[in-house]
């Protein structure tokens, strides 16, 4: 390096120089002196190399307004609000489900200070923190016991490893499925210490098949709900209630994976039938798993009900204490489950079910609504229409599209050429809005399917923020 750039190094400023320039003492003052000196060195280093680089020498007040903001943006959460105009009501990459008020009040109270967590307060003795959830479960899914832990994947390894370790467990292989990420049903199965034996077919399986099995020796049978696939044309799979009497008559288990588990019976908010769990407790499962943030429309959680001594069994696995819920998602869940108890006003008071049962109509004069405003702001560039489309529930509900809503659509207009980047930018920008809208891209077009837009005020007063 010359000696004539070793100057202009050091022209730029020192670290505290930064720090006593308004915007930068501003941002100390905030969110702390270490923070902002960490963005100080941050911006200056960037100085540094540009200046390497041959760039131009910033001015203090330009750096010190860069390190302000850096500041800034250090200290937001990343976890934060987005609008969910997917068209899938339940996005596990977007939280899946809107908690109910009451949930979320109980949440906030539990957070604040000490709670009776597992403390019997009558006797003053220790208490069980499922004690606080197994009574309504009970009454909910009409199984005997009950447990919960952090999520329906680890209800599964959980109940595998409590009840089928070094034991054989029969699975369909129309079933042995990938429910997103890194949750495989055969890799599942070997963590939990079982051995997988496939049975039948992908397509079809029989009873036959699980009762050949079953003479050769197993532990378990299980069943895993079709939630995020669909096999369709010919195909054949096994009752519940029959699997349970093949399980019963080799005195072996019977374990249902339910995934989206509904307590209530979807069909009468005109929505498609999906098994609920006390159906399945009914056809005779030992235990059933599901999930607490699907269709029940409360926090993350796994949910274990079934036989009495099968649930002391899985409550007594060292496995259960590392994989507990805290006292937060208790309360969020102890308040969600009561709602469950009155199915004719659970559409009004559940968000998730209020979000998957709007009407089309409604949905469509919110996009009347909507598109002029979105068409002001987006100018000639850009076409903005309003047009007929289906959502679906996701995390593990029917596969198949089926909530009828609408969407606003914008096309870029001109012609073909480089119309997917420019969707790509359009998608970006809303991306980019102070409450991140994410739509998504689909038919040569960017769709903002608006079931689940409710929060119409703000949608409308940041679109001036648009930089499309
Ligand atoms: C969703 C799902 C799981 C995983 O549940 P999480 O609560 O996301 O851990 C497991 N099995 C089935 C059948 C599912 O649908």
């Amino acid at each position: 390096m010359s000696a004539a750039d070793t100057s202009l190094f050091a022209r730029l400023p020192a670290v505290d120089r930064l720090l006593a320039m308004p915007a930068l003492a501003a941002a100390a003052e905030a969110h702390g002196r270490i923070l902002a000196t960490e963005a100080a060195r941050a911006v200056l280093d960037a100085a540094r190399a540009d200046l390497a680089a041959g760039g131009a020498a910033p001015e203090a007040e330009a750096l010190a307004d860069q390190a302000a903001r850096r500041t800034e943006a250090w200290a937001r959460p990343s976890l934060a609000r987005v609008f969910n105009l997917t068209g899938t009501v339940l996005h596990t990459n977007l939280g899946r489900a809107p908690l109910a008020e009451e949930a979320i009040e109980a949440m906030v109270e539990a957070a604040r200070g000490a709670v009776n967590l597992e403390y019997d307060v009558a006797d003053g003795r220790r208490g069980d923190r499922d004690d606080h959830l197994e009574d309504w479960l009970l009454r909910l899914t009409g199984a005997e016991a009950a447990t919960v832990v952090n999520n329906n994947a680890a209800a599964v390894l959980l109940v595998l490893n409590s009840l089928a370790n070094r034991r054989p467990v029969a699975v369909s292989r129309g079933e042995l499925v990938e429910i997103g990420g890194a949750f495989r049903i055969p890799d599942v199965m070997r963590r939990a210490g079982c051995r997988l034996v496939e049975v039948g077919t992908t397509n079809r399986t029989h009873a036959r098949d699980f009762e050949i099995a079953a003479e050769d020796g197993l532990g378990a049978i299980m069943k895993v709900h079709a939630s995020n696939y669909a096999v369709q044309g010919f195909t054949a799979n096994v009752a519940e209630r029959r699997l349970a009497e093949i399980a019963r008559a080799h005195d072996i288990l019977f374990i249902v994976d339910l995934g989206a588990g509904s307590l209530v019976d979807l069909t009468r908010y005109g929505l498609p039938a999906e098994p609920t769990v006390r159906q399945t407790i009914t056809q005779g499962a030992d235990v059933v798993t599901f999930s607490g943030d699907k269709l029940l429309g409360g926090p993350q959680a796994g949910i274990i009900v079934g036989r009495r001594d099968l649930i002391q069994r899985i409550k007594r696995n060292p496995m259960k204490r590392a994989l507990r819920l805290d006292k937060v998602t208790i309360a969020a869940l102890a308040a969600t489950l009561p709602l469950h108890a009155d199915p004719d006003r659970l559409a009004a008071r559940l968000p998730t079910l209020r979000l998957l049962t709007r009407p089309a109509g409604e949905i469509r004069a919110l996009a009347e609504r909507l598109a002029p405003e979105v068409q002001a702001r987006l100018g000639e560039a850009i076409a903005v229409d309003i047009v007929d489309c289906q959502g679906q529930i996701g995390s593990g509900s029917l596969p198949v599209e089926v909530l009828e809503s609408a969407a606003l659509r914008l096309t870029p207009r001109g012609g073909k050429r480089g119309r997917g980047a420019r969707l790509k930018a359009l998608a970006a920008a809303f991306r980019a809005l102070p409450v991140p809208v994410v739509g998504r891209i689909a038919e040569d077009a960017f769709l903002l399917d608006l079931r689940c837009l409710e929060d119409e005020a703000t949608f409308l007063a940041q679109l001036g923020e648009l930089r499309p």
